[in-house]
């Protein structure tokens, strides 16, 4: 007798830039302090924030204000559409997708335990959440060290170094299609990067 065993492919999925609005949330807190322009994730030409007017300083009082904001996290507006979610809550209960997070700290609960709330409320039971080591300030994360423990099929990013890096090794990547995402880094490791949007990374993720 001969067992075949198939598994399905294993899926990073990132949590903002992809599923929730973090640029409105963050530039929103800047607004209100500064009068700097709302920005939404699709307007975002540039990944670097000092290159859209918003100063180092203004830049880094931002995270200075959500480590004093009670869970800044759980209140971040959706970016991904109703039935976005709802096809992700379907494909999360019969496929391995691990929701891969590098979010800074906020007050209140933990970065885990706020964005385990959030997907719940989005209607995901029971993610699985990682939150990984290097706080998300706007710069590299070290995401693609999970490979080390997992075996990811599939990420899905909107951070352009981190799709390169996941790139790096060998792990292909569906990136968002958003302004700030079309580097020439990215474009370097088109083998390995498809910018698409989110129902496109779905359907790769086999969801
Ligand atoms: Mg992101």
């Amino acid at each position: 007798v001969t067992y075949t065993f198939t598994r399905p492919t294993l899926t990073f999925c990132d949590v903002d830039g992809v599923l929730a609005e973090f640029a409105f949330a963050f530039s929103r807190l800047l607004h209100l302090e500064f009068g700097t322009p709302i920005t939404y994730t699709r307007e975002v030409s540039d990944w670097a924030w000092d290159k859209q007017g918003i100063t180092k300083e203004q830049f880094a009082w931002g995270f200075e204000r959500i480590e004093t904001i009670p869970d800044f996290w759980l209140q971040c507006p959706t970016l991904a559409t109703p039935e976005q979610f709802k096809r992700i809550a379907d494909a999360a209960s019969r496929l391995p997708i691990l929701f891969v997070t590098a979010r800074a700290p906020s007050a209140g609960d933990s970065v885990y335990h706020q964005t385990v709330r959030w997907l719940e409320m989005q209607g995901i039971a029971e993610p699985l959440v990682i939150v990984s080591k290097r706080g998300g300030m706007g710069g590299g994360t070290d995401k693609a060290d999970l490979i080390e423990h997992f075996n990811p099929g599939l990420v899905i990013e909107d951070a352009p170094h981190t799709a390169v890096a996941f790139a790096r090794r060998g792990v292909p990547v569906a990136l968002m299609d958003w302004p700030y995402t079309s580097t020439d880094d990215v474009w370097a490791h088109s083998g390995y990067i498809k910018l698409c949007n989110l129902d496109q990374a779905l359907d790769m993720a086999g969801a």
